[in-house]
């Protein structure tokens, strides 16, 4: 059994099991996918003191510091079923599909979340070639560009300001006829001279060269005509999932997104469950966050312990 287990490999459970076994606990990382969304990132730039990576280089240095410490990896291990202590101070159990099961005092709940998909023909293909998810990610690649906001919800409202202030023209498609964005953010799209707004438009294509995006298709629904549109970027923004559908029936509070409720210390509704990154309320979902987040959860489940 384990004092510390991470349930989730990303930068959250990486940065949450090096603070554990620098405490000299009992660690383990228990993850489907070592790694996270961060295998699937192309250029990153935003992780502060390490001016330029890429996805698949920035996992394996998570893996290498991870390893200098003594911590168990269980990669390929998808968990299905969280069954809290019994009572306080007793260990938590995580049960996984292959019919492995763990036990740790402490856990931290680290599985992350996922981007919607418009599951639009071209979306896969362009990924990362012109279609993007995060704009505080990817926006700086399309400067002087012209792209589109798929999404009129917040996130698509503000992913639109944002992108405005950096790009050469914004268009907004939203699939119903009003915007369901906050009023003062409406207000502020609507100030910006290079942004359009097309509302009532159902995306059905992302066009390419074969290399890179070069424009999309959209269906009017009132009229159900279909219209091209020539760009160089769509940022999709019809939500971010995160992954707690294995945590549906147990006692962990969830927010109305089911996003996991931690406290201050990342701590969840169930004492001796933190949790922390982007499967969390908290907001901004980025690796420099993440790491951070797993590092507190990490030092909140160690105070935890030696309280017991
Ligand atoms: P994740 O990285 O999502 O990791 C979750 C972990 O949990 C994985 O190991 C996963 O396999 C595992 N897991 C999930 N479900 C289960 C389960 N049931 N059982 C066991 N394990 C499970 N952020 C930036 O700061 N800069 C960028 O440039 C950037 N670019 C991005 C580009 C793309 C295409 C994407 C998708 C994201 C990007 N992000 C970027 C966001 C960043 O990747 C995330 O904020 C960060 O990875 C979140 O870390 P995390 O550890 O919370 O979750």
């Amino acid at each position: 059994a384990f004092d510390l287990l991470t349930v989730g490999g990303g930068p959250a459970g990486a940065a949450a099991a090096v603070y554990a076994a620098r405490k000299g606990i009992r660690t383990g990382v228990a993850a489907e996918r070592f790694g996270g969304q961060v295998l699937d990132t192309l250029g990153i730039e935003n992780l502060i003191s390490v001016p330029y990576t890429e996805g698949p280089k920035l996992a394996a240095a998570l893996e290498e510091h991870v390893k200098q410490y003594d911590v168990d990896i269980m990669n390929l291990q998808q968990a299905v079923e969280l069954v809290p202590a019994s009572e306080p101070g007793a260990e938590h159990e995580v049960r996984f599909a292959s019919g492995a099961s763990l036990k740790s005092r402490t856990l931290v709940l680290a599985t992350g979340a996922r981007w919607r998909e418009m599951n639009v023909p071209g979306e896969a293909e362009y990924r990362n070639k012109g279609v993007a998810y995060c704009p505080h990610c990817d926006g700086p690649l399309f400067k002087g560009k012209r792209v589109a906001v798929i999404g009129g919800g917040n996130s698509g409202v503000e992913a639109a300001i944002d992108l405005a202030g950096l790009v050469k023209e914004v268009i907004l498609i939203e699939f119903m006829d009003e915007l369901r964005a906050d009023e003062v953010l409406q207000n502020k799209l609507a100030s910006l001279p290079n942004v359009e707004i097309i509302k009532g438009a159902r995306t059905t294509q992302i066009n390419g060269d074969g290399a890179k995006v070069s424009g999309l298709t959209y269906e009017e629904r009132a009229s159900g005509e279909l219209r091209d549109i020539e760009l160089e970027g769509v940022f999709v923004q019809i939500g971010l999932v995160p992954n707690t559908e294995w945590l549906r029936g147990s006692p962990i509070e969830l927010s109305a997104h089911g996003e996991i409720i931690t406290d201050e210390r990342g701590m969840t509704s169930v004492p001796g469950i933190f949790a922390a990154g982007d499967v969390t309320t908290v907001p901004y979902k980025q690796i420099v966050i993440s790491l951070g987040e797993g590092s507190r959860a990490a030092l909140g489940a160690f105070d935890y312990l030696i309280r017991q």
